[in-house]
Parts: structure tokens; C-alpha cells; sequence
């Protein structure tokens, strides 16, 4: 992978106030994977591709990522941004919208990042850990949205997204307490969940 390229893909994405992984976010990912390399990634929300190439390095020899995204103009940008980053053997780009797509994948994967929309994080969980290998690890990122999650905030336009959010967290609670996940939620970047399926 071209590091001085994925600083420049990183610099304008923040430029254009695309909401890219956060680096803490990122190294609480990498340092999640120390014990655990993965060959199939599957990540939910590319935007312009910055995340699938940072991940791309986490990948063991002969992995792919599959990421999908639904805005045309981002996924033009991503595939030229993979293409500069050289990594474009190893991330495949599908476009549409998530809530469509995902059904009709029927891939195992190591790893799922879920980083699209916030309302749909139940039906992402749900899809995810159909499609999750054994011992295979979900993240979801931007879980608690700024604070409102947690906060008895209701008001406002995103009140459907928090409701959403809140009903992913109770899931995920769920999953813990079934023995068959450990969970985390970590107040990193935007809020960070990590489900790790128990053998
Ligand atoms: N993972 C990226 C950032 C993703 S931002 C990174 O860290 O670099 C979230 C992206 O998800 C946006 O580009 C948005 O267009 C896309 N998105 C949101 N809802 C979606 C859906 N239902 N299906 C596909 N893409 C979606
Ligand atoms: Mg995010």
C-alpha cells in the first residue's frame, strides 16, 4: 500500500468533510486484530474508500474486502483512491444500497465494519452476524452519535437514528448476555462497538 498516497486520500477526504474513520477508532481496530488476522472483510459505508485501504494492511496473504457504498460520485472517487493507494487486488467496491445488497451476499467474513446509516444498525447487526465466520469480529462505528445515544435526548430530525442506535445497543446487550458474543462499547471517536463471536 502507497502511505504518501493514503495521507493524501486522508487529506482531502477531511478537506470535503467526508466523515473517514477517526484515528483512535483505527488503532483500537488494528490493536483488536494483534491476535487475529483476517481474509475476508466485509465493511458497510466506503465513502471514498479511505477505511478498506487502511484495512487492506490488515488483510492475511491473498484477503479481499467487499465494501459496499450507494452514492455514485463516492464510489467513483473510492475506486480511483484505491487505485492510487495500489491495493485495488484486494478491495471490491459494491454498489447500492446496503439494506438491498446484503441479503443477497451469502459470503462468510472474519471481520464486518459497519459505518453506514445509523438507522439501520439493527438490520446491519442482524445481516452481519448471519454472515460472520466463527470467531469472527463485528464493528460498528459512530454507536453513540455524538452522545445523543446516551443522553435523554429525543428531540430533533436524528431521532429516529438515535432510536435506532439505542435498539443496536440493546441487541448487542442481548448478545452478551447469550454467552455466545463478547461485547464492548467503547466511547473511542463517535462511540465503537465490538461483538467477537465466543467459538
Ligand atoms: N467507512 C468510511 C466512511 C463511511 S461514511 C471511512 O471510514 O473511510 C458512511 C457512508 O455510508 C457514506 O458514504 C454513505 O453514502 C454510505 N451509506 C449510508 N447508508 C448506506 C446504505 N444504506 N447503503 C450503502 N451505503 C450507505
Ligand atoms: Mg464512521
Amino acid at each position: 500500500m502507497n502511505k504518501v498516497e493514503l495521507a493524501k486520500i486522508k487529506e482531502k477526504a477531511l478537506q470535503d468533510h467526508i466523515p473517514i474513520i477517526m484515528d483512535e477508532t483505527l488503532e483500537t481496530i488494528r490493536k483488536e486484530l494483534e491476535t487475529f488476522t483476517p481474509n475476508r472483510i466485509l465493511e458497510i459505508g466506503t465513502a471514498v474508500g479511505y477505511s478498506a485501504i487502511c484495512f487492506s494492511e490488515f488483510l492475511s496473504e491473498g484477503g479481499k474486502i467487499d465494501t459496499i457504498e450507494r452514492d455514485e460520485e463516492r464510489v467513483k472517487e473510492a475506486k480511483e483512491n484505491i487505485k492510487k493507494a495500489k491495493v485495488e487486488n484486494k478491495i471490491n467496491i459494491l454498489q447500492g444500497d446496503a439494506v438491498e445488497i446484503l441479503p443477497t451476499l451469502n459470503e462468510k467474513y472474519d471481520m464486518i465494519f459497519i459505518d453506514a446509516s445509523k438507522g439501520k444498525y439493527p438490520f446491519f447487526l442482524k445481516e452481519s452476524m448471519r454472515m460472520l465466520s466463527p470467531n469472527g469480529i463485528i464493528f460498528a462505528d459512530n454507536v453513540l452519535y455524538k452522545g445523543y445515544v446516551l443522553s435523554d435526548y429525543n428531540k430533533h430530525k436524528q431521532r429516529t437514528a438515535v432510536r435506532n442506535l439505542r435498539e443496536f445497543l440493546k441487541e448487542l446487550n442481548e448478545l452478551q448476555e447469550s454467552k455466545k458474543y463478547e461485547v464492548k462499547v467503547l466511547e473511542v471517536g463517535d462511540g465503537l462497538a465490538i461483538a467477537k463471536m465466543l467459538n
